[in-house]
């Protein structure tokens, strides 16, 4: 698995000269390419690898050559569109840096030679000790980052098949199927401070209020982060090995009206939804997505679905008259899902969960007898 590891580095002249120089080259591969239609590195190497060598002349011939590479995957995001490199930013790749984390410093080539650089060191850093593959250089407001990627050993796949199903709504950022809820009551109240402190700031329009609003927005931004990482550590510490959750994309917006939409409606969700997937992997626990339709109208109990069966915060089956916490019964129905569709990519033989196995025995159809299962 890889992570990435960010750290600040001091201003210094060349590596600005060097994202200047880096651009230049990467523009002339981004030309070639949108006129020729051509993504190909070897094809775009050919083609344009002199042509750089002799207009950024100072550029380092593995610069060129990141660039290439870089200018490649750009034009294949964009469809071989016209688009100008404008962020200052470098690739490097192993041959022209490194990483020295104990050391508390990085080497990186620039037009001027090679220079080090000194960073702060962080005690996560000696935790994620691996092979530094390649890192980016981001030149921003005078501030230097380099992110750099390194590859860690896979942490051993260890999926029992225990299934927490997590249901992500409004009032609750996360219902586990668990019975255990991370509430968004505080998240509203401050998001909801925020929103009030920084449209009176717009309101305002002086250049003080300005600067005062970038402040509040980015106090407001690590915020949020900062919640999403709680919760996802909390959630992923829990003694399951697999976590279902519902394919993004609709957060259930109508049920519960305007008035909260706008208070939590811009939760970042796929940001959530990330730090699950990655702090997961790093315990060898797996995350599954399964098809979030009917999950909210689906009674957990006897399968019946109907739209009348939720009644805004409270779920009640017209079928057996199962009553239940909306959001609950949600995070349960995920987690039906979440086993076949675990089972689907991750085995061959259902696996049951000792003590779960119904009183027939029976979870798909297919399922082996109870007492041969639990113990994998
Ligand atoms: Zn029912």
């Amino acid at each position: 698995m890889f992570r990435t590891i960010k750290v600040a580095l001091p201003f210094d002249q060349s590596l600005a000269e060097t994202a200047v120089a880096f651009n230049e080259a990467c523009q002339i591969v981004l030309n070639y390419g949108s006129r020729h239609r051509v993504y190909d590195k070897s094809v775009l190497n050919k083609a344009t690898y002199r042509q750089a060598r002799k207009e950024v002349p100072g550029l380092p011939s593995a610069l060129v050559q990141t660039a290439r590479d870089e200018a490649s995957e750009m034009l294949l995001r964009t469809g071989f569109a016209k688009v100008t490199k404008k962020r200052l930013s470098i690739r490097y790749d192993g041959r022209c840096f490194k990483f020295y984390p104990e050391s508390g410093y990085a080497s990186l080539t620039t037009v001027l030679g090679r220079i080090n650089l000194p960073f702060k060191h962080y005690a996560y850093m000696d935790r994620w000790r691996g092979e530094c593959t390649n890192a980016q250089l981001v030149i921003r407001g005078g501030r230097v980052i380099l992110n750099v990627q390194v590859k860690l050993p896979d942490s051993p796949f260890k999926a029992t098949g225990k299934i927490l199903g997590i249901d992500r709504g409004i009032r609750n950022v996360a219902a586990c199927s668990d019975n255990s809820f991370f509430n968004s009551r505080h998240l509203r109240a401050v998001k909801g401070r925020y929103q009030f402190l920084k449209r009176r700031l717009q309101h305002v329009g002086t250049r003080s209020a300005h600067h005062k609003l970038g402040r509040v927005s980015g106090r407001e931004r690590r915020f949020v982060l900062n919640t999403n990482h709680c919760i996802s550590r909390s959630v992923v510490n829990k003694p399951f090995d697999v976590f279902a959750l519902e394919k993004l994309g609709i957060v259930k917006k109508k049920a519960n009206g305007k008035w909260l939409n706008r208070r939590l409606g811009s939760w970042s969700y796929g940001e959530l939804q990330r730090f699950i997937m990655y702090k997961a992997e790093a315990q060898g626990k797996a995350v599954v997505f399964v098809n979030a339709r009917y999950t909210s109208q689906r009674c957990c109990r006897c399968g019946f679905v109907h739209r009348q069966n939720r009644r805004g915060l409270a779920f009640h089956c017209g079928n057996c008259g199962f009553s239940l916490d909306a959001d609950l019964n949600a995070a349960r129905n995920i987690e039906v899902l979440g086993k076949s569709e675990y089972l689907r990519l991750f085995v061959n033989e259902p696996i049951v969960a000792p003590g779960e196995a119904s009183p027939t025995g029976v979870v798909d159809g297919s399922c082996k007898p109870p007492d041969s299962l639990g113990g994998s």
